[in-house]
């Protein structure tokens, strides 16, 4: 009976984007450790047949909302943390990384880089680390060399995240207990695009991923994975990504190279995944649609500040654009905005009984870029506490209700909205803060238009200071011979 595998689990989670002023805490991560950590896995409970006889050891485990860049010092302590435990718990066989791959730290151009390196520090070259991710993550050649087997979500909306990091721990397993070293190939494909041109719900993006089936069917190979790479940080790593790892070399850099190529080939091809237009553009064909029922709610994804790719989370530009409608404030158009994060305009209005008055600047403190703090007059309509954004408020100004939260949230679930007493189906317009529909909003849209509003995470790639990416790149550089080289380790 060989002895059990020792495998240690951890990492550090979050998207964060270099554009948006809002600066990433040890307040805005949730930490877990020893026996919390282990049950974030359900493959541990019950343990399944591969997962057994398997000694996991929780490391550290800090996960946030996608926000600005984090602050050295959080993050420095959770690296210190990992590796501290890996010094103090013997040899370990493998490390399990649980991780995203676009988490910015201040002063660093590749964290994720950094925490491989770090690890490896201590572990040695000998054990076999693993890294689960987000295909909205970076692979920079530092993480690429560092890790044995490198994989990703396949699907965008992501419905697939937990299958991904059982992927990447059996992976680990079956590698160890084969004892060979798993063969790996990079492409880095010089392509970046925002998400919402890259769901897989719809072309190219739904062959290119339909795609790993097939390959992963092969003999030979244990996985396939597409990165599309993170638009709104300004670092060298940040481009798409295949890495396909196996048993056998030949056919795992023929593989790589072959999605590369598909992945290339493709680049006209993406598309936003709904129509686009500024605010004003939204509004108005909003206006029109509703008068059909079948297209209400209208959702409208104020996505240039979306906080679920790291927006601050209260520009306030397209709530300004909404209350200049004379519509929308007397009354005959009924709809939402979802929201804006102002903690202490929460604090300001929420014990007054409902129905009060209110009189209050909100929003515009975290990215004060125009219109900046906006006054709202309108009454008191709801408050309740959200597991996500804590104290929660609706004002009413005419048919609009602006919700407020105290934490960064997406309202992205339907019981958020009905929290504050709000049934989506019976409103005209939502408008959030969000890119693509998530599922639920997916599901409950009559119709949907996506505004491309400015913020920290602007959908216009065109319009962001890039200065330190890897040129040329697609689409901000378009005449050009790729450079598809496949790295091998
Ligand atoms: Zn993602």
């Amino acid at each position: 009976m060989p002895r059990p595998l020792r495998i240690a689990i951890g990492g550090v989670h979050i998207e964060s984007s270099t554009f948006t002023p809002h600066l990433s805490t040890a307040d805005d991560f949730e930490v877990t450790r020893g026996d919390a950590l282990l049950a974030r896995y359900d493959w541990l409970a019950p343990v399944q047949p591969w997962a057994a006889d398997v000694e996991w050891i929780p490391l550290v485990h800090a996960w946030a909302l996608p926000g600005g860049v984090v602050d050295a010092t959080s993050y420095d302590a959770w690296s210190t943390e990992i590796t501290g435990m890996l010094a103090g718990i013997g040899p370990v066989d493998g490390v399990l990384l649980d991780i995203h791959g676009a988490m910015s730290v201040v002063g660093r151009d590749d964290a994720e880089g950094d925490l491989v390196t770090a690890i490896r520090s201590v572990i040695g070259p000998e054990p076999y680390i693993s890294a689960a991710m987000d295909l909205h993550g970076n692979v920079s050649p530092v993480l690429f060399h560092g890790c044995d087997l490198l994989t990703c979500y396949r699907t965008a909306p992501h419905v697939d995240v937990w299958e991904t990091r059982e992927r990447a721990a059996h992976n680990l397993v079956d590698a160890l207990r084969r004892g060979e070293r798993p063969h790996k190939a990079l492409v880095h494909v010089p392509i970046l695009l925002p998400g919402e041109m890259t769901s897989t719900r719809i072309e190219p993006a739904r062959s290119l991923y339909g795609r790993i089936p097939g390959i992963e069917a092969r003999d030979g190979i244990v996985d396939a994975a597409i990165w599309i790479g993170f638009a709104w940080a300004d670092q060298p790593r940040c481009r798409a990504a295949v890495v396909v790892t196996g048993t056998s070399a030949g056919p795992t850099t023929e593989a790589a190279r072959e999605l590369g190529e598909h992945f290339w080939a493709a680049r006209d091809e993406f598309a936003f995944v709904a129509p686009t237009g500024s605010m004003d553009e939204c509004l108005d064909a909003a206006t029109v649609a509703v008068a059909d029922p079948a297209r209400r709610p209208f959702f409208i994804s104020d996505s240039g500040d979306n906080p679920g790719a790291g927006g601050a989370d209260d520009v306030t530009f397209a709530l300004e654009r909404m209350l200049a409608r004379p519509a929308v404030r007397d009354g005959s158009l009924r709809a939402v905005y979802a929201s804006l994060v102002d903690p202490e305009a929460v604090a300001r209005i929420a014990d007054q009984p409902l129905g009060s008055p209110v009189d209050v600047l909100a929003g515009g403190r975290i990215d004060p870029r125009e219109p900046g703090p906006l006054r709202l007059v309108g009454t008191l309509e709801a408050v309740a506490d959200d597991p996500d954004g804590g104290r929660c408020v609706s004002v009413r100004v005419g048919g609009l209700s602006v919700l407020l939260t105290s934490r960064r949230m997406q309202y992205r679930q339907v019981a958020s909205y009905s929290r504050l007493g709000i049934a989506v189906d019976a409103v005209d317009i939502v408008v959030v803060k969000i890119g693509y529909l998530e599922p639920e909003l997916f599901d409950a849209a009559g119709d949907w238009l996506l505004a491309l509003t400015p913020g920290g995470v602007d959908q216009d790639l065109e319009r962001l200071p890039y200065e330190r990416l890897i040129r040329p790149l697609f689409p901000l550089d378009r005449d050009f011979v790729a450079d598809l080289t496949v790295v091998t380790g």
